[in-house]
């Protein structure tokens, strides 16, 4: 294999806008990835991107500015944002945005799309700071359009779905048109553009090979060792520096239990995402920083709903949000604004009673009515069906026995629900009092009705919902370019982080929609261009 002036380690978000930046500034970069597909999480996601004080919103008449995007990250720090990753983070934004313009992605504003906690100071209730990614013909990929790890709906854009605001009605023809011509969105979208990016760039892609060390000589990283696809051992010497872009530790049991601050049972993303980054980190004496957090996230369980031959984590976003259903632990107790954003419900989850020693919301159930599922459905079953994995009982009483829950306490609690939806307000957690708990609810019913209504029409459901993540986000600390730190403040000669991989420069927020891609692409493209000047400067000197 040759040697490179830069070897980046993982194709997701991170890594590909690392490789794309570097390469393009004429350095040569290899880029390996240990799954037999590219694209990471990435390229399951959304592919929605958060970035405070964007031209988009400002073209379409939304007010922002780095002091309001400034006092927002402050308002949701409690301790754990360094001011000087925020003040990169939105300082660099336009200059990241506007570098990803001249690639082949294509970013559009998502009007409308409330920030995750809208009333704190410099909050946007009516949005503009998330952007989606455009639809990208895959053609443009040549044969590695097949190499892209595939979403389950890769043809569609998040703009187009419910979630993005849409009413998920794409007419059979267009759908087919897209289908036949490879057209995709979402995070497909976005992984297909900054891939393109890449090799139009000359990045040297290499599949199926995990790094597992990293080579260090005179103090300095040097190169990165892999198993090879035959089970053998490759070298490969990175001449200015070898990035860690291996996304998050949530699918390593004993990382995550060793610790995330509570229980995390099931991770959405790709398997292969199992922390080998932050142990070469470790090897290396990079010093870590919020290792406690993750991109919280409710899942559910569908039996027969599998991805990469496992369980898949099924995202519980709009389902919780809808009027007529309720979250309840194993009291039968309310416990949460269950319209709050996802990433939040993470704290929900992790209450503990010191009395009883144990955690008071896990296990925990979405309960709703059968109106609720003649409306809405529930998750990919249509309105009207009901499927059979759901529990179900004609009396709550009934339900509560079921599935285990204190009966009293789940009719109790119904009770209450029922009595304050009839006055459109929850006294006990204020669901519907933000202008994020309506976004996702029934938006043909005005203000809070949207997420409040009660449940009066039998038979009653219940799932059960577990604590997820989208990935972890803590890793080697680094400067705001990168660079990984050792445990006295000083940058390790070679080595670089990103993504999901590195601590995450935003502690415990999830400041809106895109809000993990908008700081992983905001500082993989500081990453990318750090390393083009340190490369330049080398080939000068
Ligand atoms: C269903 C879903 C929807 C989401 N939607 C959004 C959204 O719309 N907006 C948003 O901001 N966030 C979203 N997220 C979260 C977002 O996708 C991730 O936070 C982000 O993609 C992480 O990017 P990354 O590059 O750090 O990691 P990844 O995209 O996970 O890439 C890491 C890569 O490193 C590879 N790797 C691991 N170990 C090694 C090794 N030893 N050697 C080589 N390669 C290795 C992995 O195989 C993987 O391909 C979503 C997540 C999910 C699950």
């Amino acid at each position: 294999m040759t040697d490179f002036d830069v070897v980046v380690l993982g194709s997701g978000a991170a890594g590909l806008v690392v490789a794309a930046r570097a390469a393009e500034a004429g350095l040569r970069v290899g880029l390996f990835e240990k799954g037999e597909a590219l694209g990471g999480t990435t390229a399951l996601s959304g592919g929605i991107v958060w970035v405070p004080d964007n031209p988009y919103m400002h073209a379409a008449g939304v007010s922002d500015s780095r002091d309001e995007a400034l006092a927002y990250l402050e308002s949701l720090s409690f301790g754990m944002i360094d001011p000087a990753f925020a003040e990169a983070f939105v300082d660099t934004g336009v200059e990241a945005l506007r570098w990803l313009e001249t690639t082949p992605v294509s970013l559009e504003l998502l009007p409308g799309y409330p920030d995750y906690h809208p009333e704190r100071p410099g909050g946007k209730p009516g949005g503009g700071r998330s952007l989606h990614s455009g639809l990208f013909d895959y053609r443009q990929l040549g044969e590695w359009a097949q190499k892209v790890i595939p979403s389950r709906m890769p043809w569609i854009s998040l703009i187009e779905s419910p979630l993005g605001g849409g009413d998920g009605r794409i007419p059979p023809d267009v759908l087919e048109q897209r289908r036949r011509d490879d057209i995709r969105g979402s995070g497909q979208a976005l992984v297909g553009g900054l891939l393109k990016a890449c090799l139009d760039h000359g990045v040297e892609l290499h599949l199926s090979t995990p790094a597992v060390s990293l080579l260090v000589s005179d103090g300095r990283v040097a190169g990165v060792g892999f198993r090879g696809s035959d089970g053998g051992s490759v070298e490969v010497r990175a001449g200015i520096g070898v990035v860690i872009a291996t996304g998050g530790f949530e699918w390593d049991t004993r990382l995550v239990t060793s610790f995330l601050r509570g229980p995390m049972t099931d991770p959405a993303g790709v398997p292969t995402n199992t922390g080998d980054g932050l142990r070469m980190a470790m090897q290396a004496g990079a010093s870590l920083a919020n290792m406690r957090e993750a991109w919280w996230v409710p899942v559910v369980r569908i039996p027969g709903d599998e991805a990469f031959g496992r369980q898949r984590s099924h995202l519980i976003l709009r389902e919780r949000t809808l009027p007529r259903s309720i979250m309840v632990n194993k009291r039968g107790r309310r416990f949460t604004n269950e319209a709050a954003n996802y990433n939040a419900l993470g704290g929900a989850f992790h209450q503990f009673d010191a009395g009883e020693f144990d955690y008071v919301n896990l296990p925990c159930w979405l309960v709703f009515d059968q109106e609720y599922l003649d409306r809405y459905g529930f998750a990919s079953s249509p309105p009207g069906a009901v499927p059979p994995y759901l529990t179900s009982s004609e009396t709550l009483d009934g339900l509560a026995r079921e599935i285990g829950v204190a009966p009293e306490g789940l009719v109790a609690s119904v009770e209450r629900w029922n009595e304050h939806a009839r006055q459109a307000r929850d006294p006990d957690f204020g669901r519907g009092d933000s202008a994020y708990d309506s976004w996702s609810g029934d938006t043909s019913q005005a203000g809070r009705l949207a997420t409040i209504g009660p449940l009066d029409a039998g038979p009653y459901y219940a799932i059960e919902m577990y604590s997820g993540t989208l990935g972890t986000k803590g890793g080697p600390r680094t400067t705001i370019d990168g660079e990984v730190l050792d445990h006295f403040e000083r940058p390790i000669p070679g080595l670089y982080a990103a993504g999901n991989a590195m601590a995450a420069p935003t502690g415990m927020v999830y400041g809106g929609a895109g809000g993990t891609l908008g700081p992983i692409i905001v500082f993989a493209y500081r990453t990318g261009t750090h390393l083009a000047r340190t490369g330049v400067g080398a080939s000068a000197g």
